[in-house]
């Protein structure tokens, strides 16, 4: 086996998950709504199932599809993307991510990352032979400072990856903090993966700002997008990357020979879904902004101090405010067992200096579900504080 992989362990939301349905636990660890996404989203994939070509779609993707993630980020975001040159479209947002690495980066350049980060990234750095460069966002504001910038970068950086809206802090990158990112990435002459999957999943009047509209980045940035999270739909695995056509040329390379296509009927159906008007995502943002508050409040009520969230499924409760002195894994092993409740340790998000004292909770379920965890919750309280 390749050492690599063969030393990994298995992801920490397949494991909370396991965890959780062996003890019966309410999961509010991995990231996924119990709802089953917009019902004319799921029966435009149904009718193509049975009405349209199950055969190989074209290897960048359905034209329809690429063109409808053109016209939706230019009503959104205001960008003017190119559909057939601009776009090629995957299974997912992680094969964008391993299409996009594999594509950009040689053995030995330096890749900037932040901390938190998503536990796909470090894998797929490492096997395309990049050397991490960890840039490290603190709590409860995890902002990114010039300071932190410059002691990442190097002459030798070749690529830096963004998260923005970030899981799991639920923070969104503020167009000051992607200018000073565009800066440095522009004076050492680098590209930029910018992971926007929950682009749509704001909060609170908040607009998305895109690495992509920052100075200098256009023809610099992989903007890489999934329709699993803009419809709730996880399991769709239906994403895409955006770049300008000499990068997009080489991602091609790289997507055709890791997945080559992606199912047809439900390249089809998000096409169909990314025309939505504007009251469909303002309803989903009000409806998962409820969601958050419910359980915000809830907990709050129980003696949990919780941290904003401004974007996401995900809150994080900070333990030490909380009275709790456990860290983060040992709290989350108790709390699944004893109080079945299943989270995710914030700490799994980092590689180096963990953060310990976060716990990360999934708000994307049903009120009841929320206000079990809810009382659970306060019990766990009575019985973890001291
Ligand atoms: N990036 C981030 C930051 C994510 O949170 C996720 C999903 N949790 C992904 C990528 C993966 O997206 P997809 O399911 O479309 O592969």
């Amino acid at each position: 086996m390749n050492p690599r992989f063969a030393a990994m362990p298995t992801t920490v939301f397949e494991r909370m998950s396991a965890r959780a349905r062996a003890a019966g636990a309410i999961n509010l660890g991995q990231g996924f709504p119990d709802a089953n996404g917009p019902p004319d989203v799921v029966a435009a994939a149904a009718r193509a199932l049975t009405d349209r070509s199950n055969q190989y779609p074209p290897m960048a993707g359905l034209p329809e599809l690429r063109q409808a993630i053109a016209d939706h980020y230019h009503r959104h975001q205001g960008l003017a993307l190119d559909a057939e040159r601009e776009i090629i479209v995957t299974s997912g947002a992680t094969e964008a991510l391993a299409a996009s690495l594999f594509a950009l980066l040689s053995p030995g350049d330096e890749v900037v990352l932040f901390q938190p980060l998503y536990d796909a990234y470090l894998p797929l750095v490492a096997q395309a032979g990049g050397v991490p460069k960890l840039v490290r966002l603190a709590p409860p504001d995890f902002r990114i400072t010039a300071a932190a910038l410059d002691a990442a970068f190097s002459p030798r950086t070749r690529l830096v990856v963004l998260n923005t809206p970030l899981n799991p802090a639920a923070t969104l990158a503020t167009p000051g903090e992607l200018a000073l990112l565009a800066d440095r990435i522009v004076a050492v002459d680098a590209l930029a993966i910018s992971d926007e999957v929950w682009e749509h999943v704001l909060f609170d009047g908040r607009s998305h700002a895109t690495l992509m509209a920052a100075p200098g980045m256009r023809e610099r940035t992989v903007k890489i997008g999934s329709g699993g999270k803009i419809f709730s739909l996880t399991g769709w695995k239906v994403g895409w990357m955006c770049a300008a056509p000499p990068l997009a040329t080489a991602l091609a390379r790289a997507h055709q020979f890791l997945t080559f296509t992606t199912p047809p009927n439900l390249q089809a159906a998000v096409a169909y879904g990314l025309g939505k008007d504007d009251a469909y995502f303002q309803a989903m943002r009000a409806d998962f902004a409820a969601a958050r508050d419910r359980l915000s409040a809830g907990l709050a009520a129980g003696g949990w101090a919780v941290l904003p969230s401004a974007a996401t499924y995900f809150l994080s409760v900070d333990l030490r405010a909380s009275g709790i002195s456990l860290p983060d894994t040992m709290f989350c092993d108790r709390l699944v067992d004893e109080h079945g409740v299943a989270a995710i340790p914030v700490s799994a998000f980092y590689a180096e200096d963990p953060v310990t004292h976060l716990v990360r909770f999934c708000f994307a379920k049903a009120p009841a579900t929320l206000d079990a965890a809810i009382e659970r919750m306060a019990t766990a309280h009575r019985d973890l504080a001291g």
